[in-house]
């Protein structure tokens, strides 16, 4: 099959031309950063390549069961420094902003490696030498997905389960509106690949401690409905994260409970993981898009799922993030009452 892009047909040579990988991804992964390094990664080396893969932070227990053969080391300043002195291509999944691979970002000066960035986030820096980036794709797993295609190969079961991962989180089980029929043939594709749907969704979610459930519980006893039903915020504090001996991964799925809320348009989640240090989650339906308010104060994602991470107590970032909410809802609602105007 030939490459469907210039850029995809940059990135196969870029492929071809290295021998030694490093994979990484963003800050606090999700299922779409994990299952895009263990497909890539079982990809690169299925065609003998080798292979590593560092991410800064953590990979979620829900997510854990994936890096059986495929291990994903943790960020320590000695070890990355190690990783990048081995490698001659570093390959950065599922986001194009330097930021947003945190600390590792700190040793591309030092290091003379050629970069390649595989995403599908509308924001980006691309910073790398190729920069494939397709923000109409529903996953950047779908991307490897079908970069493995183009390259004609097929996905072994474990790498079929990790892309399905990465599509059906990003797509928030099939249910946000990046769900097309291209992300519904991925899945068709992956099911005869060996994945078993319901098998593999009870790995995913059905991981939580007691407590978490408890603290959503907390939550979302306390959400509050403004903007006449439009506009649901839910808030998380330290003091719940403490009591409960959760981190901040943990709150993953809370922001999506409220939109069950008839005529919701827009949920906002405040999440204060250590006092000062606020992590903010926006989701919206319809024709209201978010992601522009996340980019404003530094942050980012898609039109219907965004983030950013502030500094301040939640009152602070509540006082900036809402009003710009408001002005959107009362954007939209004008539109839609001002006909062709
Ligand atoms: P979350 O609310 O954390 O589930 O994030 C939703 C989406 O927003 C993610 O898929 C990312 O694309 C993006 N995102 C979240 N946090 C940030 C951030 N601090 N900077 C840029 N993009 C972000
Ligand atoms: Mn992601
Ligand atoms: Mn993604």
């Amino acid at each position: 099959m030939t490459p469907a892009t210039p850029d995809r047909a940059a990135l196969h040579a870029f492929l071809e031309r290295h021998g030694k990988f490093l994979l990484t991804t963003h800050v606090n992964p999700d299922g779409d950063a994990i299952g895009s390094e263990i497909a890539m990664a079982r990809w690169l080396r299925s065609r003998g390549k080798s292979v590593r893969i560092l991410n800064d932070s953590p990979t979620p227990v829900a997510f854990g069961w994936l890096t059986a053969d495929d291990a994903i080391e943790m960020y320590d300043e000695a070890l990355c420094e190690q990783r990048f002195s081995e490698a001659d291509a570093l390959v950065v999944l599922d986001t194009s902003n330097r930021q947003r691979i945190g600390r590792l970002s700190r040793h591309l000066d030092r290091h003379v490696v050629a970069i390649a960035i595989v995403d599908h986030h509308a924001t980006h820096d691309g910073f790398g030498q190729v920069n494939v980036v397709e923000p109409e794709l529903a996953s950047t797993a779908s991307l490897v997905f079908e970069l493995m295609r183009e390259a004609g190969v097929t996905p072994d079961v474990t790498a079929a389960e990790a892309l399905y991962v990465g599509l059906f989180t990003d797509t928030g089980n099939f249910r946000y509106s990046n769900t097309d029929a291209r992300a519904h043939r991925m899945a068709a594709t992956l099911v005869e690949a060996g994945v078993d749907p319901s098998d593999l969704t009870s790995r995913v979610h059905a991981t939580a401690p007691a407590g978490r459930i408890r603290f959503f519980g907390e939550s979302l006893a306390a959400l509050q409905v403004l903007e006449g039903g439009r506009l649901v915020v839910v808030e998380a504090a330290p003091e719940q994260f403490a009591r409960h001996g959760l981190v901040g991964a943990d709150t993953e799925g809370l922001v999506d409970m409220p939109r069950a809320i008839a005529g919701v348009e827009v949920v906002a989640l405040f999440s204060e993981v250590e006092p000062g240090k606020v992590k903010v989650s926006l989701r919206s339906t319809g024709n209201v898009t978010i992601d522009a308010v996340c980019a404003r104060f530094g942050g980012g994602g898609h039109p219907h799922a965004a983030g950013v991470q502030m500094r301040g107590t939640r009152e602070d970032v509540k006082a900036k993030i809402l009003p710009e909410i408001v002005r959107l809802l009362d954007a939209h609602a004008e539109s839609l009452a001002g006909g062709d105007g």
